[in-house]
């Protein structure tokens, strides 16, 4: 964890004031740019020394094998892990022979700063080498959101005492020596060293390399070039060999005199393309970006941040942590989809190497609501990339005697990557999370053309595989059995109640669709018999209650089963999974993330009021908040059930959760569902914003030190901003005609906002809220709000 405040409260920027050798690894995710395509870790630019090295490419991945203890039937071989790719990062500086290191002479200042609209991470420093020579360098990097490949670095060092001999080293590394991957030799063996030579190729400002993967068999070219603004008589060369290519750049300084380098950047790869095609490709890559130049890609990237904060960006009075938090969280949700261009959002973005860079439904749950509303085409292609990988989830399904496609629980290209039943391939909701995903893009964008093309085939063969999973029960009841829901501590049970709820919509909203698009379902071999037996399933799907205790069940059961022994359970066992055998965790009423609570978000629609208020006292109660995915769920219904000072709590460790290194595992990558969970928790939380039959509803109650809330929603091509003030609420409308006009519901009313006409309205006085919630003793939520704060 991050005990101290690392990052000082800024509405826009991360900046850390000293390096904190203790923290390099988590600083290192926090500080990753990418644009969904290349993915930068904020490694320092001499390269050491670093927490874990990383670059990244989206779906640049090797295959290892999955060794099982017993083999069983349906087991995958083979999972794909991301590769660190060539880093091309690297610039290394000689002050008079002495190779800057900040763990050697003296580190008199070192600031990095993350702009978040600027979308550059800039670091300075202040270095006095073991000779006592002094310099000053100032770089900034970026990795392009407006040309893809493209990531650029502008180096720049200053001597402060002199003449000075300087010599920068830039390069391109490929196999860089990273700490083991896996204790199991027969992985290690693939993965040390996973890139092998292909090419090497110099020119006198730069180089490229050319490597391709062992077994995936996946090809990848890095390019460099550098522009030199530097003193007289400055030198440049180029050599390289296999692995590596090194620009070297040497010159003399004179005190005050200033050596500046841009550095570009390109990557390409493919499974398919030949080495000649790869070669030009990264070229013409390089071409392009070279005709901007670094000021142009500094501009670019600004613009297109602008844009995006324009239509994203929230407002937080009252609590500048969270103001600061929830904007990190959107830059890097935005990072991790904005250029994925049908390939998928992993659980960490391109951040780091945590989960094997695998995306879960965390895209689809968590961070696809968000962007559905802030960048919708980011959406769109995430989903496409899901529609790419149909073959392999029917392959899966087939496999499994099922019907339809079975989506992966993690993946980075299609197959299912998990060697864990019970919390793998059994959490079938993902196919139900996806196709409510595409549903919510359809319904906030009007994209019928996504609809026909993607959405329709998408809910078929999802409403095809509930069909065969589930079955009818002698008196008609629909049960969906032996599959595990978002809790994995309550694994491969019957009925449980978020996935049976999902399935439901999924399985009406295919009926649905294919009354619109009745030739194109036709061609997928839909008839109307198949339709009638999705309705048939869906309204009468069983949905377990204690009627006893006047709760809803999880799972079938849930509520006989013996109560976890939360007294006895000492902090440091937790979390439970490292401590206690699955068989333990499975048996016991012990909830690791929001289950039912997340049914209650999400299909709100079924439940009654009452139910939601009692439900949530019962499971607040037996939640431990083992994985990062529960806070901001917990936020959102603490908000809908009368808690909005429990609500702020649970948002503050959502939009925290890497700031402070809440989880203690931030150095492998960024939490993107967390982070989206910010979002999440402000939006559908304080905010009440719920989108249940294609309405857009709001329910917006402030907690008590938050004096406004103000966010814009992406709205069928309108922009809707929401400002929420203690006792009022204003809806206006932004980028249409005067005719346009969007009805919505504020509490229990209606409303017609219009472009010309912003709506005010009161906030309705809050109803008597029931008992506090209680949580399993010292499981509270980790970051209440301090007494102090000030406003910045
Ligand atoms: C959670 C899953 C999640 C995965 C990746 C696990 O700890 O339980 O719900 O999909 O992490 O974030």
């Amino acid at each position: 964890m991050i005990r101290e405040r690392a990052y000082p409260v800024e509405p826009w920027h991360v900046r850390e004031t000293r390096l904190d050798m203790d923290v390099l690894a988590q600083s290192e995710s926090v500080f990753a740019l990418s644009n969904g395509h290349v993915g930068l870790r904020g490694n320092l630019d001499e390269g050491e020394p670093h927490g874990l090295p990383g670059t990244y490419l989206n779906s640049f991945y090797e295959l290892r094998p999955l060794p099982y203890a017993e083999a069983g039937y349906g087991f995958p071989e083979s999972g794909q892990t991301i590769v660190n790719v060539t880093n091309g990062k690297l610039i290394r500086l000689l002050v008079d022979d002495e190779p800057l290191d900040v763990r050697y002479g003296q580190l008199l200042a070192h600031e990095r700063i993350l702009d978040l609209r600027a979308g550059t991470l800039h670091r300075e420093l202040h270095w006095r080498s073991p000779a006592g020579r002094e310099v000053k360098v100032r770089s900034t990097r970026l990795v392009s959101f407006t040309q893809r490949s493209v990531a650029a670095i502008s180096y720049e060092v200053e001597a402060v005492d002199g003449p000075l001999r300087l010599i920068v080293q830039s390069e391109l590394v490929a196999n860089e020596s990273l700490p083991a991957q896996s204790k199991d030799p027969r992985v290690a063996a693939v993965l040390e060293s996973p890139l092998q030579a292909e090419e090497e190729l110099t020119t006198p400002d730069g180089g490229q390399l050319i490597h391709r993967t062992k077994v995936s068999g996946l090809r990848v070219a890095a390019a460099m070039e550098h522009e030199v603004h530097g003193p007289d008589h400055t030198t440049i060369e180029s050599e390289g060999y296999q692995d590596w290519v090194r620009t070297t750049i040497g010159c003399v300084l004179q005190p005050g005199e200033k050596l500046r380098v841009v550095k570009y950047l390109t990557y390409s790869w493919s499974s398919r393309r030949s080495l000649p095609a790869l070669r030009d490709q990264v070229g013409a890559a390089l071409a392009g970006a070279r005709l901007d130049g670094w000021d142009g890609l500094h501009r670019e990237q600004r613009n297109y941040l602008d844009a995006f904060w324009d239509a994203a960006d929230v407002l937080v009075e009252g609590d500048p942590e969270v103001q600061q938090a929830v904007r990190f969280g959107l830059f890097h949700v935005l990072q991790a989809g904005a250029r994925a261009e049908q390939r998928p959002i992993s659980a960490k973005g391109l951040t780091g190497p945590g989960y094997d860079g695998h995306a879960f439904w965390d895209t689809e749950m968590f961070v696809l609501p968000v962007l559905t509303y802030t960048q919708p085409s980011a959406v769109r292609s995430a989903l496409q990339w899901r529609h790419s990988t149909l073959d392999s989830a029917r392959e899966r399904a087939e496999t499994l005697n099922l019907a339809g496609a079975a989506f992966p629980w993690r993946t980075i290209e299609g197959p299912e990557s998990s060697g864990y039943w019970p919390a793998g391939t059994a959490a079938f909701h993902i196919a139900a999370d996806i196709a409510d995903a595409s549903r919510r893009y359809v319904m906030a964008t009007g994209d019928t053309q996504f609809e026909r093309e993607v959405g329709l085939e998408l809910l078929v063969e999802t409403a095809r595989l509930w069909r065969s999973i589930g079955h009818h029960d002698r008196h008609g009841q629909f049960h969906i059995d032996g599959v595990t829901g978002p809790d994995e501590y309550t694994a491969v049970k019957n009925d449980n109640v978020y996935t049976n709820l999902m399935a439901q919509r999924n399985l009406l909203s295919a009926a649905e669709v294919v009354m619109r698009y009745r030739d194109e379902a036709f061609h997928l071999g839909v008839t109307d018999e198949e339709a009638a037996s999705w309705r048939d399933a869906a309204t009468s799907m069983h949905v377990p209650y204690d009627e006893e205790l006047d709760v809803h069940q999880q799972v079938e059961g849930f509520t006989r089963l013996q109560e976890w022994d939360f007294t006895h359970t000492p902090a440091e066992k937790y979390p439970l999974l490292l401590h206690y055998p699955y068989f333990e965790l499975y048996r016991k009423q012990v909830v690791k993330q929001a289950d039912l609570v997340l049914a209650m978000h999400w299909r709100g629609d079924a439940f009654t009021p009452e139910q939601k208020v009692r439900n949530f006292l019962y499971y607040e109660r037996r939640t431990v908040r083992d994985s990062s995915l529960s806070a901001c769920t917990q936020a959102v219904l603490a908000a809908e059930v009368g808690h909005p000072e429990l609500a702020h709590t649970y948002l503050r460790e959502a939009a925290l959760m890497d700031l402070h290194d809440l989880n203690e595992n931030t150095r492998d990558g960024v939490h993107m569902a967390s982070l989206a969970g910010a979002w999440l928790a402000l939006v559908g939380g304080l905010g009440g914003l719920r989108d249940h039959h294609g309405e857009l509803s709001f329910a917006p109650r402030l907690s008590s030190r938050l004096n406004r809330l103000e966010f814009s929603l992406q709205w069928r091509g309108l922009s809707l901003r929401v400002d929420v003030r203690p006792h009022q609420t204003t809806y206006s409308l932004r980028h249409g005609s005067p005719d346009d006009v969007v009805e919505l519901r504020h509490h229990d009313q209606v409303l017609r906002v219009s472009c010309d006409e912003p709506v005010t309205v009161p906030v309705p006085p809050a109803e008597p809220s029931g008992p506090l919630p209680e949580q399993p003793p010292g499981r509270s939520p980790l970051l209440r709000l301090p007494e102090h704060v000030t406003q910045q």
